[in-house]
C-alpha cells in the first residue's frame, strides 16, 4: 500500500488547528487505499497551539509532531516535515485551511494520471485576501520569473504533493535559506499543475505581513537570481562610459574654446546624487549577496527541535 504524509506547518494557529485535524483526518479516512500520517510542525508557536497539538498526538498515533524551540519560520517548518518524512509522496499545505484538503484526492490522481513526480496548486482564484496582497504576490512572482534563472510556475504556493524521489533530492539541499517553491521547480522531474480556488482563512489571521512578505521576496531573489548584481555593474559601465564622453566634450570645449564656461552647479549636483546613488545601489546589492554569504557560512542549523512526538528522531 502506497503512504501518504501530510505536513503542516502552524505558527500561533489555535484557533483553527482543531478544525484542520479534523476535517483531514476525515477525509483521509476515507481514501482507504492509501497509508496516511500527519505531520504538525509546532513553529515556536506563543498561543495553545503546542497543546492542542500535543492532545491531537496524544489521542492518534497516525499524528507526529515536532515543536521547535523558537519561531524559525514558515520555510524552516516545512523543511523539517519533509526532513522527517518517510513516505512515498508528501502534500505541503497551511494550516489554516485557505487551501482545501479535499483536493488532494484529486492530486494523487493527478499524479497517478500523468506520471508526474510534483502536482503544484496554482491558485485560480483567491478569496478573502486584500487588492494589495494579491497584487503584490502576483507583481512578485512575475518580476522573480524574470530576474531568476530557474522558471518557476507563478500563482503557486507550497501547497502541492511530491513524491519520494523530489522528498530525497530536497533532503540533499545544503543551503539554509530555503524558498521552497522555487527549489522544488528547481529539482526538475515532472511537474504539473493542479488548478483550484483559494479560500479565505478559516479563523486567525496571516502570519506574513508586510515586512515578512519582503524578506520572503528577498530570500527568493537573492537564492535564485544573480541578475541584481549584473544589473549593478551593467550601472556603473553605462557610468563609466558616460563620464568619458562628458569628459572628451568639456576637454575638448575648454581646449579649443567652443564651449562657454558656466557656473555649472545643477549639473553637478545631478551628476553627484545620481551616481552617488548608483554607487550606493551597487554596494548594497553586492551587501545584500555578502550577507547570504555570512549566514551560509555560519553553519547555523535551519531550526531546532524541542521535541517530538510519534516520530523517530
Ligand atoms: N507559519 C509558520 N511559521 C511562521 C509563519 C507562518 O509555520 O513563522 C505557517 C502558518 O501557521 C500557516 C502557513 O505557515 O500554516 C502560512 O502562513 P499564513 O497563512 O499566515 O500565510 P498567508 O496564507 O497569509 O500567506
Ligand atoms: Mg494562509
Amino acid at each position: 500500500m502506497q503512504t501518504l504524509n501530510v505536513i503542516i506547518p502552524c505558527y500561533n494557529e489555535a484557533l483553527v488547528i482543531r478544525k484542520t485535524y479534523e476535517r483531514l483526518s476525515s477525509l483521509l479516512k476515507t481514501m482507504d487505499d492509501i497509508e496516511s500520517t500527519i505531520t504538525f510542525i509546532d513553529d515556536g508557536s506563543r498561543d495553545e497551539t503546542p497543546c492542542i497539538l500535543r492532545e491531537i498526538g496524544g489521542a492518534d498515533a497516525s499524528v507526529g509532531i515536532i515543536c521547535f524551540s523558537r519561531n524559525f519560520g514558515h520555510q524552516a517548518a516545512v523543511t523539517a516535515g519533509i526532513n522527517h518524512c518517510t513516505s512515498d509522496m508528501a502534500v505541503i499545505i497551511d494550516a489554516d485551511l485557505q487551501d482545501p484538503p479535499e483536493i488532494i484526492p484529486d492530486l494523487i490522481r493527478c499524479k497517478e494520471e500523468q506520471d508526474a513526480n510534483v502536482v503544484y496548486c496554482v491558485r485560480g482564484t483567491r478569496e478573502g485576501e486584500g487588492l494589495f496582497k494579491r497584487l503584490s504576490a502576483s507583481l512578485f512572482y512575475r518580476l522573480l520569473n524574470a530576474l531568476a534563472e530557474v522558471k518557476f510556475p507563478v500563482d503557486t504556493g507550497d501547497f502541492r504533493l511530491i513524491d519520494a524521489h523530489v522528498i530525497r533530492e530536497f533532503n540533499r539541499l545544503r543551503e539554509r535559506g530555503k524558498y521552497i517553491r522555487g527549489l522544488i521547480s528547481w529539482v526538475g522531474f515532472k511537474q504539473v499543475p493542479f488548478y483550484y480556488k483559494r479560500h479565505a482563512r478559516f479563523a486567525g489571521e496571516t502570519k506574513y505581513p508586510l515586512k515578512r512578505m519582503v524578506k520572503f521576496a528577498m530570500t527568493a531573489l537573492l537564492y535564485f537570481s544573480k541578475k541584481p548584481l549584473k544589473i549593478a555593474l551593467a550601472l556603473g559601465i553605462f557610468a563609466v562610459l558616460l563620464g568619458l564622453l562628458l569628459g572628451c566634450w568639456y576637454l575638448s570645449g575648454k581646449l579649443f574654446g567652443f564651449t562657454r564656461a558656466e557656473s555649472g552647479f545643477t549639473s553637478t549636483m545631478i551628476l553627484i546624487i545620481f551616481f552617488g546613488g548608483v554607487q550606493l545601489l551597487a554596494i548594497g546589492a553586492l551587501g545584500e549577496y555578502i550577507g547570504v554569504l555570512f549566514d551560509e557560512i555560519k553553519g547555523r542549523p535551519e531550526y531546532i527541535i524541542k521535541d517530538m512526538i510519534n516520530l523517530n528522531q
